[in-house]
């Protein structure tokens, strides 16, 4: 790994920098810095961001893209998703999460928070492409005493097997599905095993209405008070949704300084109908971040798109332009994913992790530049992302991945996905 120059970069401030990468890490920031002997990026024309954070994801169901679109949640989950998903073995998961990887670089995402099954196979298509990723066994026992035994230890073996590897770039979390999915003792075994571990969890709460009255009926708790009384709550949790919560639940997530993934679009795609309360969390001291959501249910996965939606939705909903301002939301998709998954990065600044994106300014979408962070969240796209860093690495360059061979990702991915959906 060479040292890196980016100069003459505009920063999301407006102002312009050279910015000097020695290894992995940022090590100067300034108006104007001379190196010798390290590789120069010329970003006169070109806007120098932190790389987005998706903090939820589920990159195996890429392959499932536009399968069954404009269906109710649980209709197109039994008749599409579930028995198509029974298909995918390791290879198939390989080729998913290598498109998804794929699409996430020219998308200007450095790192991602996954969850889903034959994980090894999405562990070595991160380790291949260099992406920075948090992944975890997405464990379901539907109350099988047997079944919970077996999903605990898979995820535990996983951890061992991968947490720390790639020079620190991959790193496991415990991921218990859903209140709904789980029995209490898996979540409550899955919450002392990260613990154990010192490691993150991560889960879907409050997602659906049904989810929250399922919980209600069984619990006689909402499900971010029945995940509390459980120990799944904490600055290593990363609480997927929360689309159906009230003022004390969020209140609740903010002293427990939990991460709370907003996923807008696929919450829209899915008529879920509730609204994640982004201003009363971010009141109440949660850390807000922003997900994707897997492939099939987006069907991008495009964190300046997700970051449009969030920004939209809160304004919309609340009848008020004012919240989810440009500057908030873009630290949702930079600065608090990094914080949510416990990466130091999302920041561009001595010492922090050089995981950075560079985009066009002069693209069509972008001019004028009245105000970058403006024209990032609301007029961005992801083909304005031209060159991608990840741990000081440049993995895009004017568009290009360097570290996979897009024709023949695109090429596994179909003979994948006609596998899998006959
Ligand atoms: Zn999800």
């Amino acid at each position: 790994m060479g040292n890196v120059l980016i100069k003459g970069a505009t920063l999301a401030s407006g102002k312009q920098a050279d910015v000097l990468i020695e290894g992995s890490r940022i090590s100067k920031v300034a108006g104007s810095i001379s190196a010798n002997g390290c590789e120069k990026i010329d970003a006169g024309g070109k806007i120098l961001l932190p790389g987005f954070v998706n903090t939820h994801a589920h990159s195996g169901t890429v392959l499932m893209r536009s399968l069954g679109d404009d269906m109710q949640l649980h209709e197109w989950l039994e008749r599409k998703i579930w028995p198509t998903e029974k298909k995918m073995g390791e290879k198939e998961m390989h080729a998913g999460a290598m498109l998804s990887i794929a699409q996430m670089l020219h998308g200007g995402t450095t790192c991602f928070h996954d969850m889903y099954f034959h994980m090894d196979a999405v562990a070595r298509a991160c380790a291949k492409s260099r992406m920075r990723a948090l992944l975890g066994y997405g464990m379901i026992d539907l109350g099988d005493e047997k079944k919970r035994k077996s999903e605990l230890k898979i995820a535990e073996e996983f951890f061992k097997s991968w947490n720390g590897k790639e020079e620190g770039r991959i790193r496991v979390s415990f991921a218990p599905h859903a209140p709904y999915t789980c029995s209490n003792e898996l979540l409550r075994e899955s919450a002392a095993l990260a613990k154990k571990y010192n490691a993150h969890l991560h889960i879907h709460l409050s997602e659906t209405r049904k989810e929250v009255f399922g919980v209600l009926q069984k619990e006689k708790k909402r499900p971010i008070e029945h995940a509390h009384s459980l120990g799944l709550l904490g600055e290593k949790t990363v609480a997927s949704h929360c689309a159906w919560i009230t003022k004390q639940e969020a209140a609740l997530l903010g002293r427990t300084g939990t991460s709370v993934a907003h996923c807008p679009v696929s919450n829209m795609k899915l008529a879920s109908g509730g609204t994640c309360p982004v201003p009363e969390l971010v009141g109440a001291g949660a850390n807000v971040c922003i997900g994707t959501d897997g492939a099939a249910s987006n069907d991008s996965l495009s964190m300046l798109e997700s970051m449009k939606f969030a920004a939209l939705l809160q304004k919309h909903s609340r009848w008020d332009a004012t919240v989810a301002d440009a500057h908030q939301v873009l630290s949702f998709g930079t600065k608090n994913g990094a914080r949510a998954l416990g990466v130091d990065a999302g920041e561009i600044k001595e010492g922090k992790l050089a995981d950075l994106v560079l985009l066009d300014k002069k693209s069509v979408s972008l001019v004028p530049l009245h105000n970058v962070e403006s024209a990032i969240v609301y007029a961005a796209h992801d083909g304005n992302v031209r060159d991608v860093l990840i741990d000081g690495n440049i993995v895009m360059q004017e568009g290009k991945l360097l570290t996979m061979d897009e024709e023949k990702v695109v090429e596994e991915a179909q003979k994948a996905a006609a596998r899998i959906v006959q």
